[in-house]
């Protein structure tokens, strides 16, 4: 669900791969007469990032989030377990977060419901392995945001609903999901799925491993990026996704204390 205004009026059409300078045809808001629609009824995939978002400002931990607000995926392509949004439990299957007056998390709205009517992608080159990004509108039957006369440009739509940023962090996730199906042929046991889902999902518990543990004297960690790890939740995400490549994947992204190198990420 989308509260925006169109910025034009021309038609497109929306059956082929996008990219970001490619229109498509959409608008959504208490005007359309599907409002609210979407938010019941659905699977709704929640990431590290909406995760950290929502528990913010719900004023609660981690832990409290995952307990009250969500439900665990184990079977799943990529062989990590997902994290998915818990709909209430009457017939509708609603959302926690919707009221008659739309969502009452709007600004901190999870990636998925920003990013909607659009899907993303990308495909790797057989060749030299470059990988190509591109967008896709995903139609659902009860969405009528597709009759109404507005005409976005992908990347004004990816700006005005500030994917940029749930991007960004995402494509972290998307890099272990990659080394876990097309690049390591590393065997994952159940602590190492432990750690990725602390990593992961319970930041207040991976703050914990991070100052109340002997981490920080077994791994180089310059000062000044220890303070920013200790104010900066966003940075502490990013942080344990490095953490993750070197500690499932042994990828050179932690640096031993006594040892040589340097870390690659
Ligand atoms: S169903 Fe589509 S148009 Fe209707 S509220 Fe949801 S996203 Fe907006
Ligand atoms: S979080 Fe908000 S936009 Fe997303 S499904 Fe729930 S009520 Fe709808």
């Amino acid at each position: 669900m989308n509260n925006n205004p169109p910025p034009t009026t021309t038609p497109v059409n929306p059956d082929k791969r996008l990219s970001v300078d490619d229109e498509f045809q959409f608008a959504c808001g208490p005007h359309v007469p599907c409002f609210t629609e979407c938010c019941r009824k659905l699977d709704l995939l929640l990431t590290p990032f909406d995760v950290l978002n929502l528990r913010k400002v719900l004023g609660i931990s981690s832990a409290e989030f995952l307990d009250s607000y969500c439900r665990i995926r184990v079977e799943t392509a990529h062989g990590f377990p997902e994290i998915l949004l818990k709909m209430d439990s009457g017939e509708d299957r609603r959302c926690p977060f919707v009221t008659r007056a739309g969502c009452s998390i709007y600004l901190n709205r999870p990636g998925a419901c920003r990013i909607y009517p659009l899907g993303r992608a990308s495909t790797k080159h057989p060749m030299d392995g470059t990988r190509k990004e591109f967008y896709f509108t995903v139609r659902e039957d009860h969405c009528r945001g597709f009759d109404e006369p507005c005409t976005w440009r992908v990347e004004d739509w990816l700006s005005d609903q500030g994917m940029h940023e749930y991007n960004k962090i995402n494509d972290l996730l998307m890099e272990l999901y990659v080394y876990r199906t097309r690049g390591r042929r590393v065997t994952l046991g159940p602590s190492h799925i432990q750690m990725f889902m602390m990593a992961c999902y319970n930041l207040d518990r991976f703050r914990d491993f991070i100052f109340n543990s002997p981490f920080l004297s077994k791994f180089e960690v310059p000062s000044d990026a220890v303070e920013e790890l200790r104010g900066d939740d966003v940075r502490l995400l990013e942080f344990a996704f490095r953490w993750l490549k070197f500690a499932l994947f042994s990828e050179p992204t932690m640096v031993v204390r006594g040892q040589r190198g340097e870390p690659s990420a």
